[in-house]
């Protein structure tokens, strides 16, 4: 491998989505997607096209969408899956096929009940079908790093003979190390005789913190695609951040001589639109996309600072597309002020978007003097999100204080219809969640957490809430923002619902 282009492959939408508690409908898909683009992925994992109708139609939509990224599905290795996969990526202009198998010992005996002569067999014949149907096939050796190396080899020559263009090796359970993982890779470029005409990939889970390290490690071995994703999201303790690769890649290219086509201004605007769809909020103390992550508060670093930003910072806030903050909005400010701030903070509405947002930034401004960017973030992420869920709050009334028993009215649009009901509770909280219970009945399902947080500080400042459920093993995290926390409680919950109802039309497959 002589290049020094990484190609990113980013599964924000198929890893990332089977993070516990998060799910995306189809417009939530399209808008990262879009985002993604922007971004400058070269490959969108779109899904898992078999398993759901609604993954199948979001691989489809992506597909059809992307202008220039190459669009995949993922596949297991037969042909229901991979024909599944090839129908939904048919609109794509650069369509691939991500098929898998595992390759370790305890994989093939536990899972699949095969035979290692069996594995070999399943990748010579999964590639072959999936290159009758596309030209670009990647194909992955599931818990790579615990298999054998005699045979992992013997399997990577199989899938590249077969016409595989991609060999992915994931640390699907996240027990690599940088040394390890390194030394897999150069093994394995070394050992396998057509290992030329492949590109490496890796696939890293962060079980132990180690996901971009190990990452990092494989590039330096050969690797020249990196799976990952926006704020590092996916199953378990999440993949490799896509932010953090690449900033890695750029302020120290000194010792990391390598290049993405990621544009790192767009990275906040990815980080915040991937949290307020999934309703994952980033950690302050995250790198590069935590709030603090720019934040100096010792007296020390902060009169360094003020001598010159170097002594104190590696990298500038502008440079990850963070807007300096300055003009603080209020109740006079008009439509091009508003215009011009959604601008800068990343945001580009459709005009009925933006008139909703306007609407609410006004009722916001009479309710609370100075407006902040981040109560703009909250409130268009809250009204442009939740714009497409089938359930909406639209009226709440609450009654409840230290005489009598709570009361809640609560009026609800369900697919378009208005619904109005009526419950009482031990507190206000709870006579507004059994009124929801009311309406849309969903007795399978059980509040896990319930937390509240104010955007800025100030006692007229907005709440946000989140809200767990479980149904079934399943969960759905939603969020609302208002500066009555009981509406936006009311709304965190039914954003909640709605998630839920997304989950409940998906089977439970899952790689
Ligand atoms: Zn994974």
């Amino acid at each position: 491998m002589t290049t020094d282009r990484i190609l990113i492959f980013d599964t924000t939408l198929r890893d990332g989505e089977q993070s516990p508690g998060c799910s995306m409908n189809l417009e939530e898909k399209l808008r990262v997607a879009a985002q993604l683009e922007a971004l400058g992925v070269d490959i969108i994992e779109a899904g898992f096209a078999i398993a759901s109708e609604g993954d199948f139609e979001a691989v489809e939509a992506v597909a059809r969408q992307a202008e220039r990224a190459i669009v995949a599905s993922l596949a297991r290795a037969n042909r229901a899956d991979i024909e599944r996969a090839a129908q939904a990526l048919k609109p794509a202009r650069r369509p691939r096929i991500h098929t898998f198998i595992a390759t370790s010992p305890l994989h093939m005996k536990v899972k699949l009940g095969k035979s290692p002569e069996e594995v070999l067999e399943a990748i010579r014949e999964s590639v072959t079908f999936a290159r009758n149907l596309v030209e670009d096939v990647e194909w992955s050796a599931e818990d790579a790093t615990r298999s054998e190396p005699d045979f992992l080899a013997r399997a990577i020559e199989t899938a590249i003979r077969a016409g595989a263009s991609t060999i992915n090796l994931p640390d699907t359970v996240g027990y690599a190390t940088p040394e390890t993982y390194g030394a897999l890779f150069r093994d394995m470029l070394n050992r396998v005789p057509n290992a030329d005409k492949a590109i490496f990939s890796t696939h890293c889970h962060n079980d132990l913190g180690l996901a971009v390290a190990n990452t990092l490690a494989a590039v330096m071995a050969g690797a020249r695609q990196v799976e990952s994703t926006v704020n590092g999201i996916g199953e378990r303790a999440g993949n490799a951040a896509v932010e953090e690769i690449a900033m890695a890649l750029r302020v120290r290219h000194d010792v990391l001589p390598f290049r993405t086509g990621i544009v790192t201004t767009e990275i906040t605007r990815a980080s915040r639109l991937v949290s307020a769809v999934t309703g994952m909020q980033v950690q302050p103390n995250k790198a590069i996309v935590g709030a603090n992550a720019f934040a100096h508060e010792s007296g020390i670093h902060q009169d360094g600072m003020l001598k010159d930003a170097a002594t104190y910072e590696i990298m500038t806030p502008e440079s990850v597309g963070q807007a300096q903050s300055s003009l603080v909005l209020g109740k006079h400010s008009g439509r091009a002020a508003f215009r011009d701030k959604l601008a800068q903070l990343g945001y580009s509405l459709a005009d009925n978007e933006f008139a909703d947002a306007f609407r609410r930034f006004k009722d916001l401004a009479d309710a609370k003097k100075q407006v902040f960017d981040e109560d703009i973030i909250a409130l268009v992420d809250d009204e442009v999100l939740r714009g497409h869920d089938r359930i909406q709050v639209s009226e709440v009334e609450v009654y409840c204080g230290s005489t009598g028993q709570a009361r809640a009215i609560l009026t609800l649009s369900v697919d378009g219809e208005e619904k109005m009901a009526a419950a009482k509770g031990t507190g206000p909280v709870d006579a507004l969640f059994k009124a929801v219970r009311a309406i849309v009945p969903h007795p399978e399902a059980h509040l896990l957490r319930y937390e509240v947080a104010a955007v800025t500080a100030g006692t007229d400042a907005q709440a946000e809430v989140s809200v767990v459920l479980g149904e079934a093993g399943r969960t759905a995290r939603g969020v609302g923002a208002h500066t009555d926390t009981l509406v936006a409680s009311a709304r965190a919950y039914v954003n909640a619902l709605n998630k839920l109802l997304v989950k409940r039309g998906r089977s439970a497959l899952a790689a």
